[in-house]
Parts: C-alpha cells; structure tokens; sequence
C-alpha cells in the first residue's frame, strides 16, 4: 500500500496568484475567450500551481490535492457523482451557476461557517444518479502528463446530502453506488488516493448528529468493503466531529483528516486526546491539521509540535501534517505584499508559507531549526509589540459593565420621543444605504487612487454624487434619506482602513464564489478610532434636506465576520472594543446634527458557531457588542440595524435583543413569511423588504401593495416600514428609479385605505 505523504495541505487557492481564473471565467462569460481558450488556459493555471506546490516542498507521491473547480467544489462534485445532472458542456455548467434565459441558478449559502459560498444541489425531483467519472479522470490525466501524481479532491456522500436541499438521505445507497463508480474508475487508472471531504461531521445541521454518524458508517463501510478502489482519506475540516469520530474509526478508511485548528481546540480542547484514542491500534493514518487553513497568523510551531507528539502511539500508524481546512479561505503569498508594517509582516503566513510550516513540523526542530526560531521570534515579538497592545483601549473596555448592557430608557419611551422628534407620516418609506456605484464612481476612485485625481478633487467628485442621491429620494418622497454610500467601495474594508488596529492587504484576494474575490482586512490587535469615519458624508447630505438622513455604520459582528480575526484575544474583546470605537462615531454623528442612525449586521447569522451548543455564548457576545455601538445614543436618536437573508429561525430572538428602534431585513422573496414568527418576539419598528433587490426586475405596485398588506397582518400599523430588502449598490439606476417610484406610490396607496 502506498503510504500517505508526510507533508500534505487540504486545497490550495484556485483563483491563482494573480487571479487568473477570474480572468478566464469574466473572459469566457463575455464572450472574449472561447471554450477552448478557457479550458487551455486554466489547464495552464492548474499544472504551473502543481509545480509551484511541489517546489514549494509538496514532493512526496500524492502530496498535492487536485481540489479543482472552475466555479465551485459542491457543484463539481456534484457532476462528477451525478447527484447534479446537466453540466456536460462548459455552457451547461455555467448555466447551473450563474442561470441563463431557460434556468434559474442553484442557491447559493455559506460554506460551513466561512464566507465561501457553495451551489446547493436540488434534489427534488432526483431519481436517479448518474456519475461522471472522466470529469477526474482529466484532471489526474493531465497531471500526470506534466509529471505529477496528484489526490483527486471529493465532496464526501454524507456532506454533499447534508448540505443539499432537501438533505435526503433516502438518496443514500445510490449516491454510494455512483461514488464506488467513481472510485473503480480512479483505481483502473492507477490512482492510489483520493482524498473525500465529510465537514458535515463537525457541524450541527437539520439532520441529527447521530443520524449523520450512522449514514457514514452505511456508506463508508460499503465504499470501503469494495476491492477495486484506490486508498482513502477522510477529511473533517471546520470543527472537531463527535459522534462522527467514532463512526469513522470504526469503518477504517486508510487516513483521516482532523481539523486541530486552535479555534477548534479552544472549542474543544480534549480533541486530540480523543483522536489518538479513537484510532489506537488501527492502519488507520491520522493526518493532524495543525496549520490553520482559514487564518493569517504564523503558526507557533513549538505548540503544534507538542499536540502532534501527543497523537502519536505505540503501535500507531504514522502520523502526516496538513492544514486544518483547504488554504481557500486565505490570500496565496506574502510575497506579493509590499506594503505591510515589517514586524507585522513576520506574524503573518499565507497560504505559501503555511506550506513551509508544515514542512518545518514534519522536519522537527532538529532539521528546522530557523524556521522554529523564526516562530518563536514571530510568537515574542507579537506578544510584546507596543504596536498592537493598545494599554488605553484595554482600560477602556475593562471599565465596561460585563455582561448585559442596556440603553435607556426603553423602546416604548424612546419611540415617544422620536416619534415628536422626527414626525414621521405613517408607514415611513427609506432606503437601506447604499445607492448604484455607477461606473463614474468607480472611475473616479481609480483615478484617485493612480493618483489622476488628488484627495480634494475625489471628495468633490463624491459630494456632487451625494447630491445627486439626496435630490433624486427628494423628488421620490422618500421619508428618511441616506447619503448613498458612494465613498465606500467594501463597506468592511472601510471601517478597517479607518480604525487603528487592522491591516490592510494590497493582493490578499480570497474567492468568495464563481469568479468573485474579496480582500479581507486583518485585525492585528487593539481597535480603536483615531478620527471621526463617517459625519463628514452624512452632515454634508443632512445639509443638503430638511428630512432626516440616516448616518451609516457598519456593526462589529459583521466588520468581524468578514476580516480575519485575531487568534490571541477571544473574538468578543475585539467585538467589545470595535463596539466602543464605534460608540464614539455614534456621538460625533448626533454631534453633528445625525438624527437616524442605521448599524448594518447582515452578518451576524454568518458567525453563528456550528455546534449548537457553542451558540448561546456567540449571540450573548454579538447583542453585547452591538448594544455597546447604541448605548450612549440619545433617546431621541433614532437607531435602526439592518439585517440581510431570509431564515431567520435560529437568531430571531438576538434580532430582537439588539434593542434597536427599527429592524430593516429581507423578505420580499418570501412573502413576508418570516413575519408570522416576528410578532410576539418583536417590539421594535420592522421593515420587512418590499422589493428584492437580489434580482434586476422592477416590481410593480401592486405587488409592493400585497406585500405591505401582507405584512400589515402582523405588524401593526404604528411599527411597519416600508424599504427594499438591501442596499442599492449592486443595481443600476435604469431599475432603481421606477422600483423606488413604485414602492412610494405603493404605500401611498395603502395609508389611503387605512
Ligand atoms: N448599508 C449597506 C448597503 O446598503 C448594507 C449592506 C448589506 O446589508 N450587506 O449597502
Ligand atoms: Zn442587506
């Protein structure tokens, strides 16, 4: 049997170094590049990144995943098992993605808890499963054909019918029968690993823990019994598996994979003790992921050396070291930045470096000495720099009540006072920020930022843009008016270049689905507020009207969310403090005349912890932080939060400990559903979404006036607002002029008949 490499990672980064496979996707997509062109050009991407990893230290036999996917991982999984019928040509594929005139695309949802997004497979209506198995065959083809003997990369049985919709696991003994297709293939073609990803295991889904574990030990006991297939290796990135463990010691593929992450162990700490114990006495390898795959920091090999000592047992396989998840969810090198803080450029590793940390594990600090003297350099000059350790905000936030925090007076009196303050007709009309970015916008902030445009001349470019917005809710009737967003390009990355205690990248791309990429920024350390972020943009458009303008932040579960967290502080201090930095803006804002106030935290479902016993403790943190945001707000201010995606079961309840005075979410493409459970829950003011903002139609009125009238069923008239689901930014004026039209004219229609 060929024994699994020492020195592996999970998945690498599929856009490329320099993003070459958004290229060729926007190229094809458009019409620039044909079918032939696309395929030879990321043929080109896929071997020049497999001699890159091998240089890299990745040279043992099937070291190097092939985790390849030219839009997603599920959905090519998906085709190559056939759970996804369709997707014979490229146009096909695409179709399921993206959709075209005659199909509407698969959903897309969050990976686990990341923000990679996957297409959800559609398994109703499926009956029968027809796999694909040339679909890897091609790809461990051409590797071979430019020399490399490269680990196939599966979505496992278990984790693509947890993740589908509807997660049905009658489909089950199929699904094996078309993955043991797919295995045979493999073997005829001499491949003696394939590596299968079960992520469901670590995760608290709509199927039970424990039905998982069973549906694992039916399918991979079957997969495993088989003769002809290559050697298999089990992966569980994001988390630690319970229930899981035992069912797949018990089945004894030949390596599995555990995510020791230090957000995994600091979640569950006893998990390396159990994973040694599960597998004592087995043939089973245990592949330790010990490199973070979804974090920036430089590992602190000494740690990492004493949990890998720890697996280790007499009479044990050998142990391997890999990442805890595919290296997807972080930037390619640090090579390609410039412009980092040095000291901070030594704390930090990217997916490259990462690789020569698992080398230095799998060498030992005898063969690798600078590269443990390296981490320890990294792990003392980080705990001690000045730089990051801010004495002021820690003060600051210790002097915080712990626990609750509360503003007053309560909601009932506050929405006395602003009801005065603000004379607001019944059922108000807003907006929930942003505005198109037209292309003028973002020639402009190119312009400025090549340096065609200097910082004054940008302003005024923008201000004419703020103006242009104020004018045109003026002529709609709008009630409460924003500023248009128009300075904000990522809201995130925003706020991060603003506050102290974050970094920047200039080409830390990392895939967020299809061919989009986001730049996280990174917290480094303490946060805090050096100047005022957002009152120039809002005073100036409250000028400009006498209606109120909403100011415009982004809360600290969200900014969170999407930057990559420190691994030295539990994400709640850093929650607390982005929470009083942000309290400070609040004040600046009603300082200067601000008095609707809007935190966006579409994001705070996004961080909800997998295991459902973890979850408690994350809402608890979340509410806390936003409420510190809102504390110190004057009872005449009147402070809404904004909410994006439409299950809101799970969290309804933090909604509503948010406490804030108007809770804006989506709802259009439901129907208003979610409000049958809000009523009793709920005391604030609500606007559930009228128009879905997610989709180029314009709606029409009447469909507006059903959905009002819908709504009016469990809101009463005194709290309903009328607003579309999300920010603007996305869309084109062409649409967002008859749309806001339409929602006026449509509630103007409903208060008449009130
Ligand atoms: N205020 C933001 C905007 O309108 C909200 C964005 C969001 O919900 N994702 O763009
Ligand atoms: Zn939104």
């Amino acid at each position: 049997m060929a024994t699994f490499p020492k020195a592996t990672i999970e998945g690498y980064p599929r856009i490329g170094a320099n993003r070459e496979l958004k290229r060729a996707l926007e190229s094809y997509w458009a019409g620039r590049i044909d079918a032939e062109t696309f395929r030879s050009t990321t043929r080109a991407l896929r071997i020049d990144t497999y001699n890159h990893l091998r240089d890299l230290g990745l040279d043992e036999e099937y070291a190097i995943p092939a985790d390849v996917a030219y839009y997603d991982q599920v959905l090519e999984t998906g085709l190559t098992v056939g759970l996804i019928p369709g997707g014979t040509d490229l146009d096909e594929e695409f179709a399921l993605a993206r959709g075209n005139d005659t199909r509407v695309p698969l959903e897309m949802t969050k990976w686990f808890d990341t923000n990679y997004h996957y297409l959800v497979p559609e398994l109703e209506g499926v009956t029968e499963i027809t796999p694909a198995p040339e679909r890897v065959l091609r790809l461990v083809e051409e590797a071979r054909e430019a020399g490399h003997a490269v680990r196939p990369v599966l979505v496992g049985p278990i984790t693509i019918l947890a993740l589908s919709k509807p997660a049905d696991f009658s489909l089950l003994d199929k699904l094996v029968d078309a993955y043991a297709t797919v295995f045979a293939a493999l073997a005829d073609a001499g491949v003696e690993w394939v590596q299968v990803a079960e992520p469901a295991l670590v995760a608290d889904l709509s199927t039970p823990d424990a039905d998982l574990a069973k549906y694992t030990e039916q399918a991979w006991s079957t997969l495993l019994g088989a003769d002809n297939r290559p050697n298999v290796y089990i992966t569980t990135p994001y988390g630690s598996a319970r229930e899981g463990l035992k069912a797949l010691a018990s089945v004894k593929p030949e390596a599995v994979h555990v995510d020791l992450s230090p957000w995994t162990l600091d979640a569950d700490a006893d998990y390396p003790a159990r994973v040694a114990a599960a597998f004592e006495g087995t043939d089973t390898t245990i592949v330790a992921g010990l490199i973070d795959g979804r974090n920036v920091w430089a590992a602190d090999l000494r740690t990492k050396a004493e949990i890998l000592n720890s697996l280790s047992a007499d009479g044990n396989a050998p142990i391997s070291v890999s990442t805890s998840t595919s290296l997807q969810h972080v930037p390619h090198t640090l090579n390609a930045e410039k412009n980092l803080p040095v000291d901070v450029a030594t704390w930090l590793s990217f997916a490259d470096e990462k690789i020569g940390e698992i080398k230095a594990l799998v060498a030992g600090e005898e063969n690798a000495p600078e590269a443990f003297g390296r981490s320890d350099r990294a792990v003392r000059t980080r705990t001690e720099s000045t730089k990051i350790h801010n004495a002021d905000v820690v003060a600051r936030v210790d002097k915080l009540p712990a626990g609750e925090v509360k503003r007053a007076p309560e909601f009932a009196e506050r929405k006395k006072i602003q009801g005065e303050v603000l004379g607001l007709p019944a059922l108000p009309t807003t907006t929930i920020g942003s505005f198109p970015q037209t292309t003028e916008i973002r020639q402009a902030r190119a312009a400025h930022r090549n340096g065609e445009l200097n910082d004054e001349q940008y302003t005024e470019a923008l201000k004419q843009e703020v103006k242009q917005v104020i004018e045109l809710q003026e002529r709609l009737g709008l009630d409460v008016l924003v500023h248009g967003e128009p300075e904000r390009n990522d809201m995130v990355q925003y706020f991060a270049e603003l506050l102290d205690g974050f970094v920047v990248t200039e080409n830390g791309w990392v895939q967020s689905y299809g061919s989009r990429c986001t730049r996280p920024p990174i917290v480094v350390g303490d946060v805090s507020r050096p100047n005022a972020m957002t009152t120039e943009w809002s005073a100036f458009a409250q000028s400009l009207s006498e209606k109120p303008v909403k100011g415009m932040l982004t809360g600290p579960v969200t900014i969170l969310a999407w930057s990559f967290k420190r691994d030295d502080v539990p994400v709640s201090v850093s929650a607390d403090q982005i929470g009083v930095a942000l309290a400070d803006e609040v004040a600046d804002l009603e300082a200067a005349g601000i008095q609707v106030i809007q935190i966006d935290e579409p994001a705070l479902r996004e961080l909800l912890p997998l295991r459902a016993d973890a979850r408690p403790e994350y809402l608890a943190w979340a509410v806390r932080a936003f409420r510190l945001v809102a504390l110190n707000a004057q009872p005449s201010t009147q402070i809404h939060t904004h909410l994006c995606y439409s299950e809101f079961g799970q969290i309804i309840e933090a909604v509503a400990g948010l406490d804030a005075d108007v809770t804006s979410i989506e709802a259009a493409r439901s129907k208003m559903e979610l409000l049958e459970d809000i009523d009793e829950t709920f005391h604030s003011e609500i606007g559930p979404g009228v128009w879905d903002i997610h989709s180029p139609r314009v709606p029409s009125k009447e469909e507006m006036v059903e959905l009002i009238k819908a709504a009016l069923e469990n809101v009463p008239t005194d709290r309903l607002w009328v607003n579309p689901d999300c920010g603007l930014k996305t869309r084109g004026y062409a649409e967002v002029e008859p749309s806001l039209t339409n929602m006026v004219a449509a509630r103007d229609e409903v208060v008449s008949g009130l």
